[in-house]
C-alpha cells in the first residue's frame, strides 16, 4: 500500500545527516531541532503556533482538555472514520456522538450533525477523511450559530487546501478553534516512527496547549497549573519531518497523479464509483478509495491479492457497532451511508513511488476482476 523505502534512498543523505546532528547535539526531546520543525510547519500552514506532541490520538486529547469542556459534554464527530477521535473523546469522560457522513465525500454530514445537536454539545470534531477537507465555510458558520467549538482532525489531510467562498485558501486544519495531525510513517507527511502536532491560532489556547502536553507545567520548571501528560515531539522526529515537509506538496502531487491515473480508468465503470472532488477542497489523497457496487467487495480484493496487487478496506466496520463505543449511538441510531460504505470501499495502493507500470498493472487487474 505504501512505499516508504523507496522514498527514503532519495532522500538519504539529508536525512542521515539530519539525524546525526541530533545524536551529535543530543538535544532530544523538546529544545532546537523541534521549535524549527514547528516553526516551518507553523509556516507552511499559515497558523501562528504550532505545538509537536506524540502522536495524531494524543493530540486530538490534549485539544480536547485545552478546551476544558465540562464532563459529560457532547462531541459530534463522525461515524465512519479511524477509532481516534471518538476514542479521545471517550476517554477524557466526554460523550462521542456520532454523525452519519456523506456518500459521495466520506466526510461528516452538516445536516445530519445539525439534528442531533442537544443542550450538552459542545464542539465538534470533523475529519477530514482520506485527504479531503469537509465542508468547513458551512461547519464554522453553523458552530458559530450553535456556539460550538471546532477541533479538525487533518492526520490524513495535511497540505490540503480549504476553498472558501470569497476565493481565498487557507490549509485545511487552521480554520476551526484547534487543528491535530499524525505523523505516523504512512501518513502524507509521516515521520520514522510516532509523532503528531496540534495548531491553532488563539494565542491562549496555544499557551495552554503547551502546558497540557508538557504536565501540566508552564511558567517555571516543577510549577503546575493543571493536570496535564507527557506527549512529545523528539528531535529525531522533528528533523526528518523538517526534510520531508520540503517535500510535502511534490509528495501530494504525485499521489493527485496516481489518482488521476485511476480515475480515468474507472470513471466509466457501471460497478465502481472513483472518490468525489469537493468543490470546497484540494484533494491530496491519504487514500484512493472507491466504492464497489453490485459486486463482492471482498471477492475484489481477494483476486487483486492473487494478482500481488495490495488494497485494504478502510473502515470495515461502523464505529457505532463497535463494543466500546455503541453506547454513543446517536438519537436515530441509523447511519445508513456509513453501513453502505463500510460494505463497498476498497482503498488500492497510494503514496509518492507508484510509477506508470504499476500503475497499469493494477487498473488492469483491477479491471479483470469484472470481466471474469
Ligand atoms: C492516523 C490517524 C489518527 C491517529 O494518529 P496516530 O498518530 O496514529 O495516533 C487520528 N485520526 C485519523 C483520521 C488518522 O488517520
Amino acid at each position: 500500500m505504501v512505499d516508504l523505502s523507496s522514498q527514503y534512498q532519495k532522500l538519504k543523505p539529508r536525512i542521515d545527516a539530519a539525524m546525526q546532528q541530533v545524536i551529535d547535539a543530543c538535544a532530544f526531546i523538546k529544545g532546537p531541532f523541534v521549535e524549527k520543525f514547528e516553526a516551518e510547519l507553523a509556516h507552511y500552514l499559515g497558523v501562528k503556533h504550532v505545538i509537536g506532541c506524540a502522536n495524531g490520538t494524543e493530540a486530538l486529547m490534549v485539544a480536547l482538555m485545552a478546551l476544558g469542556l465540562p464532563r459529560g459534554s457532547e462531541v459530534l464527530t463522525p461515524d465512519f472514520t479511524f477509532v481516534a477521535s471518538a476514542e479521545a473523546i471517550a476517554l477524557l469522560g466526554l460523550v462521542p456522538i456520532l454523525v452519519d457522513v456523506d456518500s459521495e465525500t466520506f466526510n461528516i454530514d452538516l445536516a445530519k450533525a445539525r439534528a442531533l445537536v442537544g443542550p450538552n454539545t459542545r464542539a465538534i470534531m470533523p475529519v477530514h477523511l482520506f485527504g479531503q477537507a469537509a465542508p468547513m465555510h458551512e461547519l464554522l458558520e453553523m458552530a458559530q450559530e450553535l456556539d460550538l467549538k471546532v477541533i479538525e482532525d487533518c492526520a490524513q489531510s495535511l497540505g490540503a487546501d480549504v476553498l472558501l467562498p470569497d476565493g481565498s485558501r487557507r490549509k485545511a486544519g487552521t480554520l476551526g478553534h484547534i487543528g491535530c495531525t499524525s505523523f505516523y510513517p504512512s501518513k502524507n507527511l509521516g515521520a520514522y516512527g510516532d509523532g503528531g502536532a496540534i495548531f491553532t491560532n488563539d494565542d491562549g489556547l496555544a499557551w495552554k496547549i503547551r502546558s497540557i502536553s508538557n504536565h501540566g507545567m508552564a511558567r517555571e520548571r516543577y510549577f503546575y497549573d493543571s493536570v496535564g501528560v507527557n506527549s512529545r515531539l523528539d528531535a529525531l522526529q522533528a528533523v526528518v519531518l523538517s526534510e520531508k515537509l520540503k517535500e510535502l506538496d511534490q509528495y501530494n502531487q504525485s499521489r493527485q497523479q496516481a489518482a488521476d491515473h485511476y480515475d480515468r480508468a474507472f470513471a466509466n465503470h457501471p460497478q465502481l464509483r472513483v472518490p468525489a472532488r469537493h468543490p470546497a477542497s484540494t484533494h491530496i489523497f491519504h487514500q484512493y478509495t472507491l466504492v464497489v457496487s453490485g459486486a463482492d467487495r471482498d471477492a475484489l480484493k481477494e483476486h487483486l491479492q492473487r494478482a500481488g496487487v495490495p488494497s485494504m478496506v478502510y473502515y470495515p466496520k461502523p464505529l457505532h457497532e463497535q463494543e466500546p463505543y455503541r453506547v454513543s449511538i446517536n438519537a436515530s441510531g441509523e447511519f445508513p451511508v456509513t453501513d453502505e460504505l463500510c460494505r463497498g470501499v476498497l482503498s488500492l495502493p497510494m503514496h509518492t513511488e507508484l510509477d506508470q507500470e504499476q500503475l497499469d498493472y493494477i487498473c488492469q487487474q483491477v479491471l479483470s476482476f469484472f470481466k471474469d
